[in-house]
């Protein structure tokens, strides 16, 4: 009955926005990604871009004149936090330029975009119209628990372990596994063994997003990215080797474990798809598909496991009982491989093509049939320039930027001033060569050869035309227009 009423809700809601956007269109966009795949760069620029314009040609409405006035406004649901835009903004363009703090938890923001329909603009009618943008942020880390709902703690403690066992996994696991062994899940249940082995549980989740390992699927998702939960004991299990049949002992660390798992699953990971992952109208998924390409076969494998899972979770088609109770109502999805501007713009298609190829799959598996889906390469905020360099007798692309303070990976020491030119990654031509263990070799390299695969660029140093800074980019026009182009006509 719960889901039934919720449906009904559902329903009335959409009736009601239809009816109000025959005239003004209301959209809710969500914005997504893993930590540090550039959500908070982006949805700051975006929202830069729509309130203050820029280089924007593929964004029609925009290129075409017919946006009036777009500015934030009081967002409509008092108990998500705000989307702090202003200091976002101030990092990235005030004097010591750095980039701002990544998404920890969900925030909201609304944009209202007051523009002239097309028709009225041409047939010089201009009928002033409105499109309110929520817009929804929140860790990609909770999307994927999506693929929890349809496991039982036995079911998910033996994937998890088998997962563990990877040739990438099995070192990062090693304490946590070593401390499963000690552990007897029908002996009686005992708080420390459960904190101790969520811990370590944790610290493995962890070790597994750093930069050189790069993995994306590793749930429960609030384990990485607790939001208001951290520290709770809500998070406070983990999986155990259970035998594959049978029923847990009354009064055991199993029975303990398996219980905590199902609170997780009822109190934490149902309500964000309720309220709000039903809710949203469109979706971008961002991408660190470099960094996965940097760090190995495993950890692009890894990436398209998570892809498919994300698409999933955004599957019409078929309808399972996960998908008959938060039916998303999504009908754009983007997957946007993030920080272009560490390649050459010859590399901008075969970044997209990559990604491409690793969505595609995902939407053959998912049997996908009901949004429109499409991918791009973007930089949100370009932090690079191009230009040429000798090496040896050849004129080779490189790209130029201010790399953040610091050592990279290969003891170069960066003083966060000075310019340095690098060999961006060059990317196979072929997706399926990229994606092979042996296929890429295109990594970024300094004059000297050393490698930069894991450099950091400052953002680019800006001034403002007429007060207004316009943040560099590429391809967040073409973005803006895949997402919210058509409620502009
Ligand atoms: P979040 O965790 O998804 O919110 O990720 P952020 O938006 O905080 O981005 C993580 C980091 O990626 C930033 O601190 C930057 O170092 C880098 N980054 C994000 N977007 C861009 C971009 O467009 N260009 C470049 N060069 N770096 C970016």
């Amino acid at each position: 009955f719960e889901s039934l009423a919720h449906e009904a809700r559902i329903a009335a809601r959409s009736l009601m926005d239809a009816a109000a956007g025959t005239l003004d269109p209301t959209l809710r966009l969500g914005v997504t990604g893993l930590s540090r795949a550039g959500k908070t760069v982006f949805l700051t620029a975006l929202v830069q871009a729509l309130t203050r314009g820029g280089r924007l040609p593929a964004f029609r409405a925009y290129a075409e004149g017919r946006i009036a006035s777009a500015a934030l406004a009081p967002q409509p649901d008092d108990a998500v936090p705000r989307f702090e835009v202003e200091s976002h903004l101030a990092a990235l363009t005030g004097p010591d330029r750095r980039w701002p703090e990544g998404t920890r938890r969900i925030s909201e923001l609304r944009v209202v975009v007051d523009f002239e329909s097309r028709s009225g603009f041409l047939s010089r009618q201009k009928p002033g119209r409105r499109l309110t943008l929520d817009i929804v942020d929140y860790p990609g880390e909770w999307l994927l628990d999506l693929a929890l709902l349809s496991q039982d703690f036995r079911t998910w403690s033996r994937k998890t372990l088998a997962a563990s066992e990877g040739r990438t996994r099995a070192p990062i696991a090693a304490a946590w596994r070593a401390h499963l062994a000690t552990l007897d899940p029908s002996a009686p249940e005992d708080e420390m063994a459960a904190r101790t082995a969520a811990e370590l549980f944790r610290a493995y989740l962890i070790a597994g997003r750093s930069e050189r390992v790069a993995l994306s699927t590793l749930p429960p998702g609030r384990f990485l990215m607790p939001g208001d939960l951290d520290g709770s004991p809500a998070l406070t299990f983990a999986p155990l080797d259970v035998p594959a049949e049978g029923d847990a002992p009354a009064g055991s660390l199993w029975a303990m474990m398996e219980r905590r798992y199902e609170s997780y699953l009822a109190h934490v990971v149902k309500p964000f798809f309720r309220d709000h992952f039903a809710r949203l109208d469109r979706q971008i998924v961002l991408v660190d598909a470099l960094a996965a390409l940097n760090a190995g076969p495993e950890a692009v494998a890894d990436l398209e496991t998570a892809l498919t899972d994300v698409l999933s979770a955004f599957r019409h088609g078929r309808n399972s009982w996960i998908t008959s109770l938060f039916r998303p109502k999504v009908d754009r999805l983007l997957f946007a491989a993030t920080k272009a501007d560490h390649l050459h713009h010859t590399s901008h298609d075969r970044l997209e093509a990559i990604l491409r190829r690793l969505v595609g799959r995902a939407i053959e598996r998912a049997e996908f049939g009901g949004a429109a889906v499409d991918v791009v390469a973007l930089a949100a905020v370009r932090a690079t320039r191009e230009a040429s360099a000798r090496q040896g007798r050849e004129e080779l692309p490189v790209i130029v930027g201010v790399p953040e303070k610091g050592e990279s990976s290969n003891g170069q020491i960066f003083d966060g001033e000075e310019e340095i030119a690098v060999f961006p990654g060059d990317l196979p031509a072929d997706p399926e060569v990229a994606l092979r263990a042996d296929g890429y070799r295109g990594r970024a390299q300094s004059e000297d050869g050393g490698d930069l695969r894991f450099i950091k660029f400052r953002p680019p140093r800006l001034a403002p035309e007429r007060g207004v800074v316009h943040l560099p980019h590429i391809r967040l026009d073409r973005t803006m227009e895949f997402l919210i182009g058509d409620a502009l006509i």
